[in-house]
């Protein structure tokens, strides 16, 4: 169950350069298990140096990264909730998305036609957000007459209808669903609409080149991660050696790629942790603040049902200590229980019994 993330933006932003830019390097990873399902869906490994720090160690017969569906979900335009552009069809694919990533136009180039007429980055989110909204807005709108039949029959169904009325109110005031302050047991009740302003949303500010690493200012209340379009399109072309050396000719820590999922997951609240053996070097992704079971049912339900102990080495001692014999001679592999807590980079083995 990958994480995924669809891809929004006005027309002539960058989105179709990103998504390829984006799924191709995806194709660098050696033993890569996926391929790309439908056109617009690319999933793609989530860039992570300790998985290769794992792997020469235990030198697993493969390496399994954590993974990152990207939809790129094209022709939002102004009245797409009104059936302009893909319109419904548009709607359908990022209601079941995790986080909306919107990429927004911040590079010049003069010959690429803006279709408002000029670079105005504000101005363009707020055109997707009314549009989102508007869509948001006849969803609430379509629901409500059931949600009214059900709470006169169903005591319980008043919660849900109440919880509908006030994301309404609260859209027809042009605000997001998310930033309506709602509660744990409000979200729930509202579950079932997929509301699109209710998702996570992240800002890719596709910059020029040489502002690929830009400190940018917030839009909308969130720091946008830059990333240049072109950057990333050649950096698919580059083997892994190649690239690490053209980012440091750009100046750059790291790949577009690798900062966006970076900030997906901080947006969603996930981590990663590993397991590491002669089989499979493998990260998984889990929500900070996950219990051992929790983290051990991502692997299979069997794990989490007859979860007893996770042998537990941090990253770091796990590499300094040469692996799990290591750590375990240096008293530094953990027999942790079901309350434990587990922590981003922790090297586990799990025991259960079914
Ligand atoms: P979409 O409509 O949002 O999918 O946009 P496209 O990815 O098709 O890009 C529209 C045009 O902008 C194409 O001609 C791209 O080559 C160009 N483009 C995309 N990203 C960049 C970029 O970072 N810099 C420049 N100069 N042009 C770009």
């Amino acid at each position: 169950m990958a994480l995924s993330i669809g891809i929004v933006g006005l027309p002539n932003v960058g989105k179709s350069t990103l998504f390829t830019a984006l799924t191709n390097q995806g194709g660098l990873a050696a033993n890569y298990p996926f391929a790309t399902i439908e056109p617009n869906v690319g999933i793609v490994p989530v860039p992570d140096a300790r998985l290769d720090a794992l792997a020469e160690l235990d030198h697993p017969a493969k390496v399994v990264p954590a993974t990152v569906e990207f939809v790129d979900i094209a022709g939002l335009v102004a009245g797409a909730s009104q059936g302009e552009g893909l319109g419904n069809q548009f709607l359908a694919n990022i209601r079941e998305t995790d986080a909306i990533a919107e990429v927004v136009r911040f590079f010049g180039d003069p010959d690429v036609v803006h279709v408002a007429g000029a670079v105005d980055p504000a101005s363009d989110v707020d055109t997707i957000k009314t549009e989102l909204i508007l869509a948001d807005i006849a969803t609430v709108e379509k629901a409500l007459p059931r949600l009214e039949k059900e709470a006169k029959r169903d005591k319980a169904a008043v919660k849900k209808l109440e919880a509908a009325q006030k994301v309404l109110a609260g859209l027809n005031e042009g605000h997001r669903a998310r930033t309506l302050g709602l509660d744990e047991e409000e979200m729930e009740a509202l579950y079932d609409l997929h509301l699109l302003t209710s998702k996570p949303m992240l800002y890719i500010a596709n910059v020029d080149e040489d502002q690929a690493s830009a400190d940018l200012p917030e839009i909308d209340g969130c720091k946008p991660v830059p990333i240049s379009a072109k950057v990333e399109a050649d950096l698919a072309e580059l083997d892994e050696a190649e690239a690490a050396e053209y980012l440091e000719a750009m100046g750059l820590e790291e790949s577009g790629l690798a900062r966006l999922v970076r900030e997906a997951y901080r947006l969603l609240g996930l981590q990663s942790y590993f397991t590491s053996g002669e089989t499979e070097t493998r990260a998984w992704t889990i929500p900070i603040g996950a219990k051992a079971p929790q983290a051990a049912g991502v692997i299979h339900t069997d794990f989490e049902r007859g979860f007893i102990k996770a042998e537990t080495a941090s990253f770091e001692d796990y590499v300094a200590l040469g692996g799990e014999k290591g750590c375990r001679d240096a008293g530094k592999l953990r027999q942790e229980g079901k309350d434990y807590v587990v922590q981003d980079g922790d090297v586990m083995h799990f025991k259960f019994n079914v």
